[in-house]
C-alpha cells in the first residue's frame, strides 16, 4: 500500500508541492492538451455545453464507486459521476457535443494504489448522433494522435524537463475484443472470469505488455452501464469499447453506442437491480424519442499522467483529491 501518511501530509502541503518546476511543467503540459483537444473538435464540428454539475440521477456505471448525494431543498440530488444521461438529451439538438466535465466519484480507499483513481476528475466527454461506435472511435484516434503531435511540438521544453519522450502512434489502433482480452490477462497469470470488467491489476498488466494504445471492444452486458446498446445479432454483446495507454497506464478512454429504446432500457435498469422509477425524467425522454447517438470520456489527469509520464494521477492536478485523504 502507497505510503497513505505521507501522501496525506504532500497533499495537505499542495502550495509547496504546486511550486515545482516540474509541477508547473505538468500544468502546462495539460492546458496544451485541454487547448488542442478544443481545436480538434471545434474543427469537427463539435459545439462546446456547459456541464451539468448536480441532478437528481447521474451515470450509475462506476466500477464500486459510490455517488455523492445530498438534499436539494428536500429532494435527494447526485453530484456528477458522469454526464452521460445529459449528454443524450442535448445531440437531439446539436448533432455533435462535448463538454470538459467534472465528475466526482467516491472510489474505494484501496484505488489510491491504482495510481489512476482521483475522486474529483474531468473527462473531456462528447456524443455524437446518428453514429455508430466505430466512427467515434475513429475521431478518438484522430483527436489523440493530433493531440499528441501538437503538445510534443508546443511543450517540447516542458517534456524534455520532465525527461518524458512520446510517440504519436500509427493508426489504425489495434483492437482486442474482450474477450481476447480476458484470454491475454489470463495467461498472464489472472483469473479474470467472461463477464467480469478486467480488475484494475489486469488493465494494468495489459497495458505493460503494449508500446502503443490499444482498443478492446464488445464488451459484455454484464460488465457495462444500461445505456450501452447490445449487438442486435449477437445478444449479451455490446457496441462498446475501452481505449487504454500502453506501458501500463491502464485505461484512457470509455465509449460507445447507446440504447435509446424506452422498454429495453427499463429493462436493463431492473437488471442492473435499480428501480427505474429514480431515472424519472430520462425514461421520459426515452419514451418521447431521441436520436441514436455514439460517444466517449477520456479523463483529463489520465490523459495528462500519461503524456507526462507521471507515476501517480494526483501529479497530474492542481487539487488532487485522492479517495480516503481530506485534502484542500
Ligand atoms: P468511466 O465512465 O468509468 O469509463 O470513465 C470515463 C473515463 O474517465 C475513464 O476512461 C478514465 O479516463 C476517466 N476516469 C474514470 N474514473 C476515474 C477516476 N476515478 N480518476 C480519474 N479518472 C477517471
Ligand atoms: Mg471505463
Amino acid at each position: 500500500m502507497t505510503q497513505l501518511k505521507n501522501l496525506d501530509f504532500l497533499l495537505q502541503e499542495r502550495y509547496r508541492t504546486l511550486r515545482k518546476a516540474e509541477m508547473v511543467a505538468v500544468l502546462k503540459i495539460q492546458d496544451q492538451l485541454i487547448h488542442s483537444i478544443r481545436k480538434f473538435l471545434r474543427k469537427k464540428g463539435f459545439v462546446e455545453i456547459l456541464a451539468p454539475i448536480i441532478g437528481p440521477v447521474t451515470d450509475p456505471g462506476i466500477r464500486g464507486a459510490k455517488q455523492v448525494s445530498f438534499s436539494y431543498y428536500g429532494t435527494e440530488f447526485k453530484v456528477m459521476s458522469s454526464m452521460i444521461l445529459y449528454k443524450q438529451m442535448v445531440v437531439a439538438a446539436i448533432p455533435k457535443v462535448f463538454s470538459i466535465s467534472p465528475n466526482i466519484r467516491l472510489e474505494p480507499p484501496e484505488t489510491v494504489d491504482t495510481k489512476r483513481h482521483l475522486t474529483e476528475f474531468r473527462q473531456v466527454d462528447l456524443e455524437q448522433a446518428f453514429s455508430s461506435y466505430d466512427n467515434v472511435m475513429r475521431l478518438a484516434e484522430k483527436m489523440y494522435c493530433k493531440v499528441i503531435e501538437e503538445t510534443k511540438v508546443k511543450c517540447r521544453r516542458e517534456l524534455e524537463l520532465l525527461k518524458r519522450k512520446i510517440e504519436t502512434p500509427s493508426r489504425p489502433f489495434r483492437r482486442y475484443s474482450y474477450k481476447e482480452a480476458v484470454e491475454i490477462v489470463n495467461s498472464l497469470g489472472f483469473d479474470v472470469k467472461y463477464g467480469e470488467e478486467l480488475n484494475w491489476k489486469a488493465e494494468e498488466a495489459i497495458s505493460k505488455i503494449h508500446r502503443e494504445p490499444f482498443w478492446i471492444v464488445d464488451y459484455p452486458i454484464t460488465a457495462r452501464g444500461f445505456y450501452y446498446l447490445e449487438h442486435p445479432e449477437t445478444p449479451g454483446i455490446l457496441r462498446d469499447f475501452d481505449l487504454l495507454y500502453p506501458e501500463g497506464y491502464g485505461e484512457a478512454i470509455s465509449g460507445g453506442e447507446r440504447e435509446t429504446r424506452y422498454l429495453k432500457v427499463v429493462e436493463r435498469i431492473k437488471r442492473g437491480g435499480e428501480d427505474p422509477i429514480k431515472y424519472g425524467w430520462y425514461l421520459k425522454m426515452l419514451k418521447n424519442g431521441i436520436p441514436p447517438s455514439a460517444g466517449f470520456g477520456i479523463g483529463v489527469e489520465r490523459l495528462t499522467r500519461y503524456v507526462c509520464g507521471l507515476e501517480n494521477i494526483w501529479d497530474a492536478v492542481p487539487f488532487p483529491k485522492v479517495a480516503g485523504i481530506a485534502s484542500p
